[in-house]
Order: C-alpha cells, then structure tokens, then sequence
C-alpha cells in the first residue's frame, strides 16, 4: 500500500494532487511526490522489508505506486559485492560495488521502469514511450512488452548497436532521431503534449525518479541497516543522484536506521559531457547546457534537468564532482573487470574512473566505507572496449603450438 499524499513542487513548495504531471503552474518547478512518513513508520520495519519479495517492492510502502508491483520483471535488489582487489589497487580501505549490471535488461533504468509503468497502468494509459540515451529504452520496451502496452520509444541515431537491438527485439516501436538526446527529448516534450501516452521521462517523471531510491535502500539493508561514508553515482540528468540521497534520508525519517545518513554524495561524468562537473569545479550554481561527445552515451545528457539538485546535494554532504576522460573510462572499465569480474559499460567506467581518480586525490579516503554504483552491462557497449582487448594468443591445435606460444610457469 502506498503512502502518497501528493506531489509537491520543488521550487515552491505548492502542492498537487496525484496525476499525470511533471510541472508546477505556478513557477514551473519540477514536481516530486510526497509521503506521509509517520503512515509508513507504522506500517514498516526491518523485517517486514526482510520478509518482503528480492526486488524494489520488498520497498512498497516507500514508493508512489497504489497497486504494488502490477508491472514486475523481477527489477532489484541486487548484489552489493565487497571489493577488496579493487580497492587494494587503488589504496583504499572498505569499497563495494552495487552491481546494477544484474536486473533484467542489464541497467539500473528496471528500477524506475517498474514503479513508472505500474503507475501508468493505475492512470489507464495504453501507450509507454520515453526519450532515451539506450538503457530506458530498453526498459521500457521489454517492461511493456511484459504489461501489454504498446510502446513508442525514442533514441538518438547513434546509438551502439546493442542498445538498438536489445530494444527492437521487444517488438515496439523504435524511432532512431537524427539528432543528439537533448533532441530527442525536446521532441518527446512536443510528442507528450499531442498524444495521450505515458512518456515515463516526461509526464510520468516524478513516479518514475522514486524508482532510484530503491538503490540507496538496498545500499543500507545489505550493509546491515547501516550507512556507508561516501558513494560514488554516474550522473545524467542527476535524478538517480538527488533520489539516492533522497532514499537515505527516507530511511531515518521512517525509523528504519538508528543514526541519521552522513553520506558524502559525490558524482561522476564523462569529460564529454560534463555539465555539472564543470559547474562544481567553476563553484558556480549555473549549470551550462553543452554539446556531448564522448563514449559514455548513456549518461550523454548536455542539459541535465536535475543537475542543480545534483550539484546542491554534492554541495550540502561533503561530496564532489568530479569527470573522467574517454581513455579513462575505458581503464576504469577494465579495471573493474580484471579486479572484481564485473563488466560494466561505459557509464561503469565513468564511476570507476572518479573513483580511481578521487582516490589519488585524497577525495575519498581509505578511512571511509565506500559504495560505488554499477549500473549497466559491459555487453551493452562491447565498441567500447573491443579495440583494447581480445584473445591472448591464435594457435594451433597442438601442445607445441601452445607451450612454443605461451609457456606457463605451471
Ligand atoms: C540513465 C543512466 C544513469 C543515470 O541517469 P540519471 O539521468 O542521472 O538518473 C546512470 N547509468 C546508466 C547506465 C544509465 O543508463
Ligand atoms: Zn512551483
């Protein structure tokens, strides 16, 4: 059962009542749905969660849909991997990795599918659609292709080939945009004003964003009810950012950890498209929409629309922002995999490479536990890495062929 009272404006505060709405029409702030916290306190704790399904519904009671989970491919509760080899390497003390790589269609986008989608389901809507950088677009036509809705979903034309295929499989429709995300979404912005569909980044946005709290729930039940120190999150628009801290503070609210969250935020983006990292380091609050170019197309957003709220909630913890190049993503790509064998895609390599990079600044420290964010599959962008690795040696078929080729030490 959920525990909404309403949406609320983030600028100023009015409130609105549960709809298909994104803005306010007073000031045109972006809305976010608000809950009574003392309903939830009564109705959760500890081991009702523990009893719960091993996905975000085991978190019902925090999320904004009436219905639970009515659309459902299993999306969460994930592994949280100690890495100790990982962190050896770069001289720190506890890391984990929240491996996102494991839910349905390979990213972390399942999570705010599944809440944005069963919500449409509740308001009637026959039609999914959303603008989409590779990873929702997948979602949300697999997610779709589950519920039985039709789906419309948009992408820019350059897109890597996984990402296309493993959404056209699903059977909706896929329109490739010739332009860049910030295209596709001006147009998707149009589209939503045209045809009653449910764009799950538009009209559905405020439902769809309670999705990522979930990450930061898992974060502190996996660590026995516990906080880390400092997390480290991938940032494009800057929603999964605000909503992780968001979901930590929620935790205390409702009496489900005994010590209030002091987790240094800090984020990560790609050199290419660093916005908000260009705005932290300047110590300016203008976020300068820009160009993107670089290899991590999924978090290619030039015009985050959350990235003041990221940048605030940097500011107000302690945390950074910090961005990575093309080569580095790649290292931190390969790193990750040849330390803790998880392959993550572009977005991973963005993380792992501010990780790495925040490490040697002293940024984050060996003193802190710390949790970095994984959120897609290494399969997902295999153009990334193919030029930098491959087989070790071609031989024969022959023994000699091998021990004249490689000659191992036993
Ligand atoms: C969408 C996405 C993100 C972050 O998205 P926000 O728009 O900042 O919420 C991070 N990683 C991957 C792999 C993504 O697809
Ligand atoms: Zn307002």
């Amino acid at each position: 059962m959920a525990h909404v009272t309403g949406l609320r404006c983030r600028e100023c505060g009015r409130d609105f009542e549960i709809a298909p709405i994104f803005t306010c029409e007073w000031c045109f702030g972006p809305l976010e749905v608000s809950y009574d916290y003392d309903a939830i306190s009564e109705s959760v704790s500890r081991e009702s969660i523990e009893r719960g399904p091993s996905s975000i519904w085991r978190y019902a009671d925090l999320l904004p849909a009436d219905r639970g989970a009515s659309v459902d491919l299993g999306a969460g509760f994930t592994p949280l991997v100690r890495a100790d080899r990982l962190a050896a390497e770069l001289g720190l003390g506890e890391v984990w990795v929240k491996n996102d790589t494991l839910n349905p269609t390979g990213s972390f986008k399942d999570r705010v599918v599944a809440v944005a989608l069963s919500k449409a389901l509740e308001f009637g809507f026959k039609t999914a659609s959303c603008a989409s950088t590779g990873n929702l677009a997948n979602s949300v036509a697999a997610h779709a292709a589950h519920a039985g809705l039709r789906s419309f979903v948009f992408i820019p034309a350059d897109l890597e080939t996984g990402k296309v295929v493993t959404t056209a499989v699903y059977g909706g429709t896929l329109v490739a945009v010739k332009g860049n995300y910030d295209d596709v979404n001006r147009l998707c912005a149009e589209l939503a004003s045209t045809y009653e569909w449910a764009f799950v980044n538009v009209n559905i946005r405020p439902y769809y964003a309670e999705g990522s709290k979930t990450l930061a729930y898992e974060t502190v039940e996996q660590l026995g009810w516990e906080y880390p120190d400092h997390v480290v999150v991938p940032i494009a628009s800057g929603s999964q950012f605000t909503k992780i801290r968001k979901g930590f503070d929620e935790l205390h609210n409702v009496g489900l950890t005994d010590e209030a969250p002091a987790v240094r935020m800090s984020g990560a983006q790609a050199e290419g498209c660093s916005p908000v990292a260009v705005a932290f380091r300047d110590d300016s609050d203008t976020i300068k929409p820009v160009k993107p170019s670089t290899i991590a197309k999924s978090l290619a957003i030039g015009n985050p629309a959350d990235g003041y709220f990221a940048l605030d909630a940097a500011h107000q913890t302690g945390g950074v922002i910090e961005s990575v190049t093309d080569d580095e993503i790649v290292e931190g790509i390969r790193l990750l995999a040849r330390t803790e064998g998880i392959f993550g895609e572009t977005a991973a390599g963005v993380t792992v490479g501010t990780l790495a990079k925040l490490a040697a600044a002293g940024v984050v420290r060996p003193d802190e536990r710390v949790v970095i964010y994984v959120t897609g599959h290494g399969l997902k962008t295999i153009e990334a890495v193919a030029s930098h690795v491959g087989p070790t040696a071609e031989i024969e078929p022959t023994l000699e062929a091998f021990d004249a080729e490689l000659s191992p030490d036993e």
